[in-house]
């Protein structure tokens, strides 16, 4: 008699739309929500992923259950496979930011949402799958303590498809509520924390020489900050993570990292406009501490990938020739210069949409490198072409060689970082350009 077959489920995350910088990037960085996702799943279960930033969906795959992540700009490309994939008879299943925000939307294309952090109502999605009793919606109640949190399931990744497969979470959860940011309006302001043994081993497992520790904010609540870097000191990798500037006031932590492998943090500065700051919510930025902070992060051999916003309330054309001459004279060793963004769910799109500024809720427009309200200090059109000049010129060799002094000690992660970025940037603006000319 032949065994009978386990259920097979086919995890996706959707490929980013044509004509966006993230599209072009080729430096990937595998999906560590589905990974975690799949980590939880029961062994009755066959599970395979497919990342389709790195390889194609399998149309025609036998898996019983579809199961999608979506983010915002990815939400047409999701909803365009769950379609193909219920007309073949596939129970399909979307969860994720996007989702979460949108369920109504979400369900003309899924047979049920899953709202919220996933990993409970998950569980119990696939215990109503197995009964045949499947609901449309599945609310997760309040949010996961993280204590169970299993390490992600990173043998489903073809490994050679991303710069490092080493992501990983120990923590969640902000106390800020910056008027632009997802992650309140997803992950709550209270500080939650997986057990610290728990996320070591995980670590001290990883095979990648560089980790990204991607919680939102390390230093959320710096007594689990500095019990981390004791935790990890004189394990022989590097890590990178996120933090806001004002740990440049805290030499001890500074400290504590670098001794601990710390080689970069992503830290959002956003506005070099203090009334912009305020309307943000995030008056911890004080512009003119920002070189003296930078400095004495740089000098603990951390580099610093800075994160900006362009086109809030009090900026105008300025801004562009402004926030050039700032990041070239910080030598940051790199950079991310998005857009604002009004995705579904966060503070800033209610106030925007109260005042009638959406432009369109095309969602693949919304890749945070394209503009999709009306500004205020300019017109959309002077919006988008002052931040496609603003990244050309960041990106130009002259402004990467300038910026370089500080690479030294960290070579290996921003050579890729300014280079990767730099030939996203050309090739999507030489696509505009051809796409202008047809
Ligand atoms: S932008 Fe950073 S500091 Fe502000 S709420 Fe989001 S994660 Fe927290």
């Amino acid at each position: 008699m032949s065994k009978p077959t386990k259920p097979r489920i086919l995890f996706i995350f959707p490929r980013w739309p044509n004509r966006t910088l993230w599209g072009h990037f080729k430096y990937k960085f595998p999906a560590l929500g589905l990974l975690t996702i799949a980590a939880i799943t029961p062994p009755e279960y066959d599970i395979e992923l497919v990342d389709e930033n790195c390889e194609p969906v399998p149309m025609d795959s036998d898996a019983d259950i579809i199961a999608f992540s979506v983010m915002t700009p990815l939400a047409h490309r999701a909803y365009a496979l769950g379609d193909h994939f219920r007309a073949r008879g596939k129970t399909v299943v979307m969860g994720g930011v996007h989702v979460s925000c949108e369920p109504e939307e979400a369900l003309g294309h899924c047979d049920s949402v899953i709202i919220g952090e996933g990993e409970t109502a998950w569980l119990a999605w696939l215990e109503d799958y197995a009964a045949g009793t499947l609901k449309k919606r599945y609310c997760t109640e309040g949010f996961s303590t993280l204590e169970a949190i299993p390490p992600a399931r990173r043998d489903l990744l073809k490994k050679k498809n991303y710069i490092t497969s080493g992501t990983i979470q120990l923590t969640r959860g902000c106390p800020h509520d910056c008027e632009y940011c997802t992650v309140t309006a997803f992950f709550g302001r209270r500080f939650r924390m997986r057990p610290l043994e728990a996320f070591v081993r995980e670590y001290q497992q990883l095979e990648d020489r560089f980790i990204f520790i991607v919680d939102d904010n390390i230093m959320s609540n710096r007594k689990a900050a500095m019990e981390l870097f004791a935790s990890l000191r004189g394990t022989p990798k590097w890590w990178g993570s996120q933090a806001p500037i004002t740990v440049g006031d805290d030499d001890e932590a500074l400290r504590a990292m670098a001794a601990c492998g710390c080689k970069s943090l992503f830290i959002g500065f956003e506005s070099l406009d203090p009334d912009n700051l305020a309307k943000m919510g995030k008056k911890f930025v004080e512009v003119d501490k920002n070189i003296e902070r930078i400095q004495r992060i740089q000098s603990h051999g951390i580099g610093i990938q800075g994160s900006f916003i362009v086109g809030y309330d009090f900026d105008t054309p300025a801004v562009f020739d402004q926030m050039y001459t700032f990041i070239d004279q910080a030598r940051l060793e790199a950079f991310l210069v998005s857009v604002l963004t009004p995705f579904p769910g966060i503070r800033v799109t209610k106030r925007l949409e109260a005042e009638g500024r959406i432009l369109t809720r095309d969602w693949s427009k919304y890749d945070m490198n394209t503009v999709v309200y009306r500004p205020v200090g300019f017109t959309p059109d002077e919006l988008q072409e002052g931040y496609y000049a603003l990244n050309k010129a960041l990106y130009s060799l002259r402004s990467i060689v300038r910026r370089s002094v500080n690479f030294k000690k960290n070579m290996a992660i921003f050579v890729p970082q300014n280079m990767g970025f730099r030939a996203a940037w050309k090739s999507l603006l030489r696509e505009k350009q051809r796409d202008e000319r047809a």
